[in-house]
């Protein structure tokens, strides 16, 4: 379901600058000040609106909220927003993100499941022509279609669901060159992890098809005191730069199964995951001049691309 936010007061595409755009009465982003103002009400956005609009946040949804502006320039800094960038936000919350990049961005689709934010997160984008809402989930919306195309995915992703979510934007969205997410330290060194590196554990799945189309980086390590509530784990901002096309399904497929039985050689985690007979994988790692008992760590990323050509899928 695609629900566009009412446009409060237009602002023609040719208005548009790099400037930061704020609004008259109310701050356009975090002051991240906590003191109360003369009625009682705290100053920083996301803690007036959890409080006006009596919401509890939901911890099952991955709901900490930002609540320090500073960190808001850092993610605006790493995404190097242009006036001419279209912005996909996963995860909108109580919208101190949405009305930052609202005022920096062409356009912004905020996706956020949960409805009961309706009515803050409306509240935060209300003077903004150039934000749609989606009410939906983000592993299943049809980011396909889109309009505009994202070309920048920015983020405070939920942790449940961010690295699911974040392949699904390199798949999908190949008009998208640019990712700044917010996800939990584990995730982000999974996404920027090297093949037989120093944490040869991390390296799986999402590595793989995150570094096939980008170029991964851990940006810096994030105080969980940046967020309401405090979450019980450590968050990092991770950056990607597209560097070619998603990896095709049957690549996505062969790395899954590769991974599959992780401790087991590759041939052998291939066969139990039914992608492909032991000795056909068995003669194609030959081919490639790789050990038989090779185990999937031990691939780097295009290695993985080379043995489905050679395997003819
Ligand atoms: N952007 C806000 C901020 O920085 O304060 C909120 C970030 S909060 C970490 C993550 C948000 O993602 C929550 O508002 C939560 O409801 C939403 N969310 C959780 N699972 C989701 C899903 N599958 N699809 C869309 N939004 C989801």
């Amino acid at each position: 379901m695609v629900t566009g936010v009412g446009a409060v007061r237009h602002r023609s595409p040719g208005s548009w600058s790099s400037e930061p755009r704020s609004r008259s009465s109310e701050p356009s982003s975090g002051t991240g000040k906590r003191s109360p103002d003369a009625q009682g009400a705290p100053n920083q956005p996301t803690l007036r609106r959890l409080r006006q609009f009596d919401v509890r946040p939901d911890r099952e949804l991955g709901q900490n909220f930002l609540i320090d502006s500073n960190i808001l320039g850092v993610i605006g800094r790493l995404a190097a927003l242009s006036d001419t960038d279209v912005v996909l936000e996963i995860g909108g919350g109580v919208g101190v993100l949405s009305e930052y990049l609202a005022a920096r961005a062409a356009h912004v689709h905020v996706v956020e499941i949960d409805e009961r934010l309706r009515d803050p997160l409306n509240d935060a984008v209300v003077g903004f022509a150039n934000v749609t809402l989606h009410w939906c989930d983000a592993l299943t919306v049809d980011l396909a279609a889109l309009r505009p195309a994202p070309t920048k995915v920015v983020a405070n992703l939920p942790y449940g669901v961010a690295a699911a979510a974040l392949l699904r934007t390199i798949e999908e969205l190949p008009t998208a060159t640019r990712w700044v997410a917010m996800v939990q330290r584990e995730v982000g060194q999974r996404l920027a992890a090297g093949w037989a590196g120093s944490n040869p554990r991390a390296y799986g799945v999402p590595s793989v098809l995150a570094q096939l189309a980008c170029r991964v980086h851990v940006a810096r390590a994030i105080p969980r005191t940046v967020f309401y509530p405090v979450p019980n784990v450590d968050s990092v901002l991770v950056e990607l730069t597209r560097t070619g096309p998603a990896a095709r399904p049957a690549v996505r497929a062969l790395v899954a199964g590769a991974f599959a039985h992780r401790r087991k050689a590759l041939a052998r985690s291939l066969a139990l995951a039914g992608v492909a007979e032991r000795e056909q994988v068995r003669t194609a790692l030959a081919s490639m001049g790789l050990p038989l008992d090779v185990r999937a760590e031990r691939l780097a990323p295009q290695e993985f691309v080379a043995l489905a050509e050679a395997l003819g899928l």
